[in-house]
């Protein structure tokens, strides 16, 4: 164990800033809340969607779940599918300690969805 200090620190340093469609959510005034999520998990454990079919619903791959997978999901994929699954109990909403309106920005992105199969069956 060895103290890093300004003194004694490294030579360089390297910052690596990974955007991931966060600068894109930011400026969608229906996702821009979404970033405010701290990853706490709360709103996995009052989602009755998560709590049927856990980490399944989002993506083993993805290091999202619960009802913030879905936001994140869509922020960082541009995957709507997710969304399907709500079923807008609202508890979410209720226990996110950011006041983040987890079902208004879930029906945001099922809208889009929506918008883009009935899109696709007109062509
Ligand atoms: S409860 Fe809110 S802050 Fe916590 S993970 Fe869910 S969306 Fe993010």
């Amino acid at each position: 164990m060895k103290r890093v200090s300004p003194a004694t620190g490294p030579k360089n340093f390297y910052l690596v800033l990974l955007d991931d469609g966060r600068l894109e959510a930011s400026r969608d005034n229906e996702l821009k809340e979404a970033l405010l999520c701290i990853k706490c998990g709360r709103c996995y454990f009052s989602c009755p969607v998560y709590n049927s079919i856990g980490a399944e619903w989002i993506s083993r791959e993805s290091p999202y779940g619960g009802p913030t997978g879905v936001m994140w999901n869509y922020i960082t994929n541009r995957d709507p599918w997710p969304s399907m699954y709500c079923v807008h109990s609202g508890g979410c909403g209720v226990v996110c300690p950011m006041n983040i309106d987890i079902p208004k920005v879930i029906s945001s992105i099922k809208a889009r969805a929506t918008k883009d199969i009935v899109k696709n069956k007109k062509k």
